[in-house]
């Protein structure tokens, strides 16, 4: 049990910034009330939709005006806090942002949070103490203030810095090129023959809602064919990889004729506030240092990724465990997941769960890269659970020593995965009820839309 109450910084007033704070909040004994900082005038993050959006450094979300969640929301809630029931299950983004509004005041969090406030840098305060604290800088109006803080909890999200990959003349391509960040709806490219480079959520979603308005979607993917019948104006072909000015040009040598190329190629991780810079701060360790020996340093390991500290369990800075990153896994069920890591980082922080040596966490998360390196995936996707997340839940769950999530959750995670493979056109018309913490239903009919 910690002598003091600890002062913890939250980044981030999204999903996973607003649990954090939560779970804070409900440990009044052993931390002081969260300061949560957030650089918009809002909470939400990912689903504040903004119709105009601005450029690369704006701040606007990568929300779409139609979209509906590509999870149900009997899957996406938070454990304590459920959707309002007689919502369908796949909802639009605006009930979304309604749910996180609600939340933010049912939990009292808003008077914690510092809005239009950014974070520009953090560094850790070393020597002498038995743990790592932090100083925290953060910019509001033009004025900058440091804090000190016990402990900083990264919940910034990873959808806002397109990853865009090489296409060798892409620059010549007289088209319109654009990434999915910055797509809105789909009137804008009536009668317009697109391209979707990506078949990942956004770009199988993009291309069906684009196939209302365009001449022609083509979705450029690398994956195993999709086996389920598209729109009759869509068709498939293999990746982009290179562009003349007329044309984009495929893997296989095969050339599109196209008014518009649509990356939905995913985004990198992006911490700027961790880079090291002039002044007092240099004088610090670099949070982003792997530590790799022979040489290696990680920019001869940047493949596009953006910053990648080394994590444990995808969660805890390895070398500095008063750091921690909710949220930087990918593929997962985001609200739930963001849940369990900021129990687990509490009770840690509590000294109710003990972790391994910083040695041993450094030594595991670079046995982990290489590996990642290894299997020659892109290390954008180190962090990429899947279908581990839920072996990974409990894990969390059981070494920490809180409720596990339902199992439940699973089964019809895999269901929902099942039938949007099917047919990704239609798998959103179902509705859920779950019955218990392990069964579930599915009506097949559409009741609601
Ligand atoms: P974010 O929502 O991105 O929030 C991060 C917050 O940090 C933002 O408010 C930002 O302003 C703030 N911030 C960033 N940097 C700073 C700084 N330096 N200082 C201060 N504040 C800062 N998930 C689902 O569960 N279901 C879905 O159907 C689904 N659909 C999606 C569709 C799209 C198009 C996208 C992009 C994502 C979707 N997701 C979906 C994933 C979604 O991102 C997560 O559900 C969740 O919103 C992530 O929350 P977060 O708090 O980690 O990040």
């Amino acid at each position: 049990m910690a002598s003091s109450r600890l002062r913890v910084a939250v980044i981030g007033a999204g999903a996973a910034g607003l649990c954090s704070a939560r779970q804070i909040l409900s440990r009044s004994l052993n931390f002081e009330p969260p300061v949560v900082f957030e650089m918009t005038d809002h909470v939400g993050g990912t689903w504040v939709y903004v119709e105009e959006p601005g450029n690369i450094d704006s701040t606007h979300s990568s929300m779409y005006r139609d979209l509906r969640t590509n999870l149900p929301k009997e899957i996406m809630e938070f454990p304590d806090f459920p959707f309002d029931p007689y919502l369908p299950s796949f909802i639009h983004h605006s009930e979304v942002l309604k749910y996180l509004e609600e939340y933010t005041d049912k939990f009292s969090i808003r008077p914690h949070i510092k809005f239009s406030t950014r974070v520009v840098s953090i560094y850790p305060v070393l020597g002498g103490q038995e743990r790592v604290s932090w100083k925290v800088v953060s910019s509001s109006r033009g004025e900058e203030v440091l804090e000190k803080f016990d402990a900083v909890m990264v919940c910034v999200g990873h959808y806002s810095h397109p990853y865009i990959p090489d296409i060798d003349g892409i620059k010549d391509f007289q088209g319109q090129v654009l990434h999915s960040h910055f797509y809105r709806y789909p009137e804008v490219f009536s009668s317009r023959s697109i391209v979707v480079l990506g078949s990942g959520p956004s770009g199988v979603d993009i291309a069906i809602e684009l196939s209302t308005h365009a001449k022609w979607v083509t979705l450029s993917h690398r994956g195993p064919p999709l086996n389920w019948t598209p729109p009759e104006n869509v068709s498939m072909a293999p990746p982009v990889v290179s562009a003349t000015q007329k044309a984009l040009i495929c893997e296989d040598g095969s050339k599109i004729q196209a008014d518009t190329l649509i990356f939905c190629t995913g985004y990198k991780y992006h911490y700027p506030f961790l880079l090291p810079s002039e002044g007092e701060m240099a004088a610090h360790e670099n949070v982003l240092d792997w530590g790799f020996l022979d040489g290696e340093d990680m920019e001869s390991f940047d493949l596009g990724t953006g910053h990648l500290p080394p994590l444990y369990k995808h969660l805890i800075h390895a070398r500095y465990p008063t750091l921690c990153f909710i949220g930087a896994c990918k593929i997962v069920v985001p609200f739930p997941l963001a849940d369990c890591q900021a129990q687990f980082f509490l009770l840690v922080l509590e000294g109710k769960c003990p972790l391994p040596p910083p040695e041993q966490m450094l030594s595991e998360s670079r046995t982990e890269f290489r590996e990642h390196q290894n299997s020659g995936l892109p290390l954008k996707y180190l962090h990429r659970l899947g279908p581990r997340q839920w072996e990974y839940n409990r894990w969390l769950a059981d070494t920490a020593g809180f409720r596990p999530l339902a199992p439940v959750l699973e089964k019809l995670y895999e269901a929902v995965r099942e039938f949007r493979g099917v047919n990704p056109a239609t798998y959103r018309k179902r509705n859920i009820r779950i019955l218990s913490r392990e069964e579930f239903e599915m009506q097949t009919e559409v009741t609601q839309e």
